[in-house]
């Protein structure tokens, strides 16, 4: 009460002064005021109008207005004159929706004095901006009578509006801060990156909250040196990670090194640290900040989708496929398990083993005893009999010691599936003609790694490669089989044919004879036709009889020294060779004296030469050389015929091939000729190799060693 002037106590009114002094100049009606009484009061009136806070006193339970200075007619927009001896419900009615008068009338009953904060207003029209808000801290003081009664209401508002609004920004940017800050923590959460902050010279890591939870700690757990992080990184790298970032340093290039650690419950995980030193002016490194990224998840792709390749390439490079699993299953420990066993089922519908690969070696014979022991019960209700029913994958991203217990058949079985240590499996089938026939088991132990979807899905991948290896290699051996009785037959026919032939052969030249001594042109003429048919018939028989020496390996050679260049002008002059409708031009140097098989080698030679006329039907010649070139002597025959496509030339001289071209179809033969010589070449030591274009005749050329030169044949 002390704060309030005599004259508001005592309920006398305020002077006139007051009305003159308003900034505003408040048009004040004669009497509204009572006549200056005394200079104390006048004072304390021109206080309280020069105050800096809007104040009002009311008088009376109506809270008529008795005084009002310039700054709350400013708040609140109305001038002293039409305050002035009004009840302020009267004029103004609307001030903070009414509630002000109950508030001030309770006041009255009460004599309690009321904060009622800071409240908002829209600036009056008074103001320099009239409409934006403002804040008021507005206190109303009870005055009393001489004998202690209320009388009066002495209302004081503060303009905070500035404070206000500073601490709303301040506010604001808090706000802000804290957003900023969660996002950040969110980023750092969802892309697995902790921070570190490490004093060099006083070798301590400052590890922020996101960086001890990556390595699997709680915030404040893990404050040491840099010694203590380094003993947390996995030991084969930890060489590698120190010589890198001393190798940065001493570049003065920022950090990049990719590792493993070993997280507190002793799981694994790959970590990138990204980091940025900072140096004294001595050059040594003071201080270094940077970051970790956990980036197990991209090494794992990384390693599921090399894994993959790797094991494409063998299932596609090897058609037997027991070997092939267990080369699967060498690759699949440790990348992708600690365990890896492949089981398929036989004819009889048992699984066999077919590879059983474990990180430790040791425990494969273990493991393999664990199996024996305790065969596959087909009727469970899950692992691979059931994988092998549904052809659905089972995958067992964590193994609890109460699934063991659920699965295990005895208390035996229990404690050996205990002492596995197993942390995480799956089970993915491999098909063969639309039936589940076998299944790939992955297991993780001492690594931990617990497996995902994704893993499971790279699982898939390898079981459904794996399975149409398999497919090839059934096709493959199918075929092996085709082949190997086509050669079987081929062998039996050709011999089987050769001497009813010779002897057809035989009768026709004594039947041609008799013909011949008869005078009997007709049947001569008939029975030459019919003999120039047996020899081709022969020579077919003799090729699939070569074919069949060749595949058993049965093809003899006879060695004797001999003329090349004599026996290509024979093979060119024989009736064999030459026909009416080509000229054959030999361009031959001195005799070359080579050691061998003669009739085979001027076999290969008829061969060529009678290729070249059979597929030069539009020209009238071909051309043949021979030339001693260094350690190897050359049979050259080319010829001006329809030529060869270049994609074919390697294929000309496999078994039973022929260019398959409309053009060519016209052409007889078995497609046996070029295998058999160019064998024959090879068992000399030497080759045949061509030379074409389509429509632009052949050359294909025989080469052999020189005495003296590559191995002969024996
Ligand atoms: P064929 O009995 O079919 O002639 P070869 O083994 O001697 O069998 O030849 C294989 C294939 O090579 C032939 O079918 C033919 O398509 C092609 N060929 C061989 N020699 C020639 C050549 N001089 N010109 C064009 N094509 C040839």
């Amino acid at each position: 009460m002390d704060s309030v002037p005599d004259y508001l106590q005592t309920g006398d009114p305020a002077p006139d002064a007051l009305k003159g002094s308003s900034s505003i100049e408040p048009e004040l009606e004669p009497g509204d005021l009572e006549p200056q009484q005394d200079t104390g009061r006048n004072q304390a009136t021109s206080l309280l109008m020069q105050a800096p806070a809007a104040i009002a006193v009311l008088r009376g339970p109506n809270h008529v207005f008795e005084l009002v200075n310039p700054l709350y007619e400013r708040m609140v927009g109305r001038k002293a004159g039409d305050l002035m001896g009004r009840p302020g419900r009267d004029v103004l009615p609307r001030v903070t929706d009414g509630r002000m008068w109950e508030i001030l009338d309770r006041m009255y009953v009460t004599g309690e004095p009321y904060d009622a904060g800071e409240v908002e207003l829209p600036r009056s029209q008074y103001d320099d901006h009239p409409g934006e808000l403002s804040w008021y801290n507005i206190v109303s003081q009870p005055t009393f009578d001489h004998v202690g009664a209320v009388d009066g209401i002495l209302l004081h508002a503060v303009d905070v509006t500035e404070q206000v609004r500073s601490r709303q920004r301040v506010e604001e940017l808090v706000a802000e801060l804290e957003t900023e800050r969660a996002r950040l923590s969110l980023g750092q959460r969802v892309g697995k990156i902790g921070t570190f902050d490490r004093d060099v010279v006083h070798d301590r890591v400052i590890w922020a909250a996101d960086l001890e939870a990556l390595y699997g700690y709680e915030p404040g757990e893990l404050q040491g040196s840099g010694r203590d992080w380094m003993s947390m990184v996995y030991p084969d790298d930890r060489l590698r990670v120190r010589d890198s970032i001393a190798r940065s340093m001493s570049e003065r290039q920022p950090i990049h090194v990719e590792f493993r650690i070993i997280r507190k419950d002793g799981s694994s995980a790959w970590m990138r640290a990204d980091g940025m030193v900072q140096y004294g002016e001595d050059g040594s490194a003071q201080r270094v900040i940077g970051v970790n990224v956990d980036i197990t998840e991209r090494k794992l792709a990384e390693d599921n989708l090399r894994f993959l390749s790797n094991a494409s390439t063998l299932l596609s490079t090897s058609l037997d496929y027991d070997s092939t699993l267990n080369t699967v299953a060498t690759l699949a420990v440790p990348n992708v398990g600690d365990w890896c066993s492949i089981e398929m089922l036989d004819p009889e519908g048992e699984l066999q083993s077919v590879a059983v690969v474990h990180k430790d070696p040791e425990r494969v014979e273990w493991a393999r005893e664990l199996r024996a022991q305790s065969p596959i019960d087909m009727s469970s209700p899950q692992g691979l009999p059931q994988v092998l029913r549904s052809g659905n994958s089972e995958l067992y991203p964590h193994i609890t010691d109460e699934m063991l217990v659920a699965s295990a058949r005895d208390e035996r079985e229990l404690s050996l599936a205990r002492s596995l240590g197993m942390t995480s499996a799956m089970i993915v089938p491999i098909w063969s003609g639309g039936m589940p026939i076998g299944g790939i088991t992955l297991v993780t132990t001492e690594s931990r790694r617990r497996y995902t979807e994704t893993d499971l899905a790279m699982a898939e991948e390898l079981a459904s490669r794996a399975s149409l290896a398999i497919d090839n290699a059934r096709l493959y051996r199918q075929a092996q089989t085709a082949l190997a009785l086509r050669d079987e037959f081929i062998s039996i026919a050709s011999h089987e044919l050769k001497t009813p032939v010779t002897s057809l052969k035989l009768y026709a030249q004594m039947v041609g004879r008799q013909a011949l001594r008869k005078g009997d042109d007709a049947t001569v003429l008939q029975l030459s036709k019919m003999e120039s048919q047996v020899d081709k018939l022969t020579k077919l028989i003799a090729n699939l009889l070569d074919v069949s020496k060749i595949e058993a390996g049965k093809l003899e050679h006879q060695v004797e020294e001999f003329d090349l260049v004599e026996l290509v002008r024979e093979v060119a002059e024989s009736p064999k060779a030459v026909d009416e409708s080509h000229a054959v031009w030999v361009e031959a140097c001195d005799p070359i004296v080579l050691t061998g098989d003669r009739d085979r080698i001027g076999q290969v030679i008829l061969n060529l030469l009678a290729n070249a006329i059979k597929y030069s039907p539009n020209s009238e010649k071909v051309e043949m050389r021979v030339l001693r070139d260094g350690m190897t002597a050359t049979v050259d025959v080319h010829d001006f015929g329809i030529g060869i496509d270049p994609r074919f030339h390697n294929h000309v001289f496999d078994r039973f091939f022929q260019v398959a071209d409309p053009e060519e179809r016209t052409f007889p033969g078995l497609g046996l000729g070029l295998y058999i010589s160019r064998e024959i070449a090879r068992r000399h030591g030497g080759d045949i190799t061509v030379d074409s274009t389509k429509g632009n005749g052949s050359t294909f050329s025989l080469v052999l060693p020189l005495p003296g030169g590559a191995p002969q044949a024996s």
